[in-house]
């Protein structure tokens, strides 16, 4: 028989399935959470259950939101002829902490990829389309990786809007080549922004 518990077992099971947490990791939170105050414990466990529960996509563009148009679609103040289309949510955080992009965004949620079974059909691409063609949308700034998917990804949303009058400009290399806009410091990322092409 385990000398452990094992509703320890299961809580460090969990635990070690979040990103970038190791077994060793797992375990340390999970004492964590036994020693801490019952109320520290279970404030982080609602927190959990309450964004799951309370949080939803956008109708628009796909960003987290608690209400069916999110904080920035529903913005007055924002300029709804230009489009940046990034790869998931952690992107759209970074580029509104710069606060160098005034228009709205459009979350994909991922990058072409082939090999791993990711095409177009999975990613938000027709309702990208039918949003520039809806609003006619003025300008879209490809605000996504330079690597060989976020590449490949760029070219087909090029390919798909040949026949839209609409500019369309991608962030400049600035990002290192095959680096992730979510490495890319802020200064690196503010300079790719304005110098997009
Ligand atoms: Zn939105």
């Amino acid at each position: 028989m385990n000398s452990q518990s094992e509703i320890l077992e299961n809580l460090i099971n969990n635990i070690s399935k979040l990103p970038g947490i190791g077994k060793k990791s797992a375990r340390r939170i999970a004492y964590h959470l036994i020693n801490t105050s019952k109320d520290n414990a279970l404030n982080t466990a609602n927190s959990i259950i309450e964004a799951r529960e309370r949080l939803g996509l956008c109708i628009e563009c796909f960003n987290l939101s608690e209400d069916k148009l999110c904080n920035i679609c529903s913005d007055p103040l924002r300029n709804r002829d230009i489009i940046l289309v990034i790869e998931n949510f952690h992107d759209l955080y970074l580029f509104e902490k710069l606060k160098i992009h005034k228009g709205l965004y459009h979350v994909l949620g991922g990058l072409l990829s082939p090999l791993d079974g990711i095409g177009p059909g999975t990613l938000r691409l027709n309702e990208l389309l039918n949003r520039i063609r809806m609003n006619n949308t003025s300008e879209l700034i490809i605000g996504l990786n330079h690597s060989v998917e976020g590449d490949s990804t760029a070219l087909y949303i090029s390919n798909m809007l040949k026949d839209i009058s609409i500019k369309i400009t991608r962030l400049a290399s600035g990002i290192p080549v095959g680096g992730e806009i979510e490495y890319t410091d802020e200064i690196t990322l503010k300079q790719a922004f304005e110098n997009r092409k």
